[in-house]
C-alpha cells in the first residue's frame, strides 16, 4: 500500500504552519488581490511575485464530490469522501467532508473549515456543512 505523505515545497510550509495553528492562510496577490492556491512563487492571474499571507474566512461551497470505496492509501480506509470546495476567496481546494452528509446532491452546499486528522493522525483542513 502506498504511503500518502505529501511532498512539500518551500511555498507550502507557511500554509501548513497556519493549518497547524487552526488558522488557514493563503497568499493574496499584493498587486491584483487574487488569492493563490496552491502556494507558489507568482500570481496565476497577473504573474506578480508579490504576495501577503492572509487568513481565509474558512467558508466555501461544494463544487464537486465523490465517495471512494476502494483503498489507495494506508491512512485512508474506505469508504471516504473527497470534496472540491470553492472557497469564498475564490480558490478551488480538495478536502473531505466530516460530520453529517447532505441529503441528495452535495453540490452548492455551504461548508466551513473543520480541522481534523486522517487515520495516521495527520492534521488536515477538512470541511463540514455550514448553516
Ligand atoms: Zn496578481
Amino acid at each position: 500500500m502506498a504511503n500518502s505523505a505529501a511532498v512539500l515545497s518551500m511555498y507550502d510550509e507557511p500554509m501548513w504552519e497556519s493549518i497547524r495553528a487552526h488558522d488557514w492562510h493563503l497568499q493574496q496577490c499584493d498587486d491584483c488581490s487574487e488569492w493563490r492556491y496552491p502556494p507558489g512563487p507568482c500570481c496565476p492571474k497577473c504573474l506578480s511575485p508579490r504576495s501577503t499571507w492572509r487568513p481565509l474566512s474558512g467558508r466555501g461551497e461544494i463544487a464537486s464530490w465523490v465517495v471512494f470505496h476502494r483503498q489507495y492509501f494506508d491512512n485512508w480506509p474506505p469508504p471516504y469522501n473527497v470534496v472540491a470546495v470553492k472557497l469564498a476567496e475564490g480558490p478551488l481546494v480538495i478536502s473531505n467532508l466530516t460530520g453529517p452528509e447532505p441529503e441528495g446532491s452535495w453540490i452548492g452546499r455551504p461548508v466551513e473549515v473543520a480541522y481534523g486528522t486522517d487515520a495516521a493522525g495527520t492534521l488536515l483542513p477538512q470541511m463540514r456543512l455550514a448553516e
